[in-house]
């Protein structure tokens, strides 16, 4: 029986959302190294409920510098991973919330009080007392939802949510449950991109 395209078709992921979907995973913080993470590796003592996302290979290879007995990855490649992790990587070149204010609003706060646009020329201009939206990439928003974060979260809320979390789903909290370890690197990997979006 030949199989009709036409119904294929609809079940297949087309590239573009394939592609998308890969984007919105999170990248190997290992510098240079572009394969998914998953695999969480915390930052050491001083960091507490900071880590690193690592593909397989490079959490091994982490791990293993890694020192038990002093909470700490060894102190050179902890200094060079961090250097590189922001830098090496532009996934975002500018600050989203700063982009989804607009140029235009920027200019047009300058105008003084008296300023109107009353054909709404800049779109992007705010009402008083209105709530600037952001316009956030899908990740992103995907991200703060998985932390069970509105759109217009503020830092500091992100942080003080990821930090409640984190202290809940820890295993030393939670017996080994394997629902939560899942749940946990699930958070991690959300507030991972949402630092790397430069929300936090
Ligand atoms: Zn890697």
């Amino acid at each position: 029986m030949k199989l009709n395209s036409k119904y294929l078709e609809g079940l297949r992921i087309r590239p573009d959302e394939a592609a998308r979907a890969r984007e919105s995973r999170p990248r190997c913080d290992w510098p240079g190294c572009d394969e998914a993470a998953e695999h969480p590796a915390p930052k050491g003592r001083d960091r507490e409920g900071e880590y690193f996302l690592f593909c397989r290979e490079h959490v091994r290879r982490y791990n293993k510098s890694y020192n038990y007995f002093s909470g700490m990855a060894d102190e050179e490649l902890r200094e060079w991973l961090e250097r590189n992790v922001t830098g090496h990587r532009p996934t975002w070149k500018m600050n989203p919330r700063a982009h989804a204010n607009g140029g235009a609003w920027r200019q047009t706060a300058g105008l003084g009080a008296g300023w109107r646009d009353p054909h709404g020329v800049f779109g992007s201009v705010r009402r008083e007392g209105a709530r600037p939206r952001r316009k956030l990439p899908p990740a992103v928003v995907a991200a703060l939802e998985a932390l069970g974060l509105p759109e217009d979260a503020e830092a500091a809320l992100i942080k003080a949510r990821y930090k409640k979390l984190v202290k809940e789903l820890h295993p030393d909290a939670n017996g080994g449950d394997r629902a939560r370890e899942a749940r946990l690197r699930e958070v991690i990997a959300a507030y991972h991109n949402l630092r790397k979006a430069r929300l936090v």
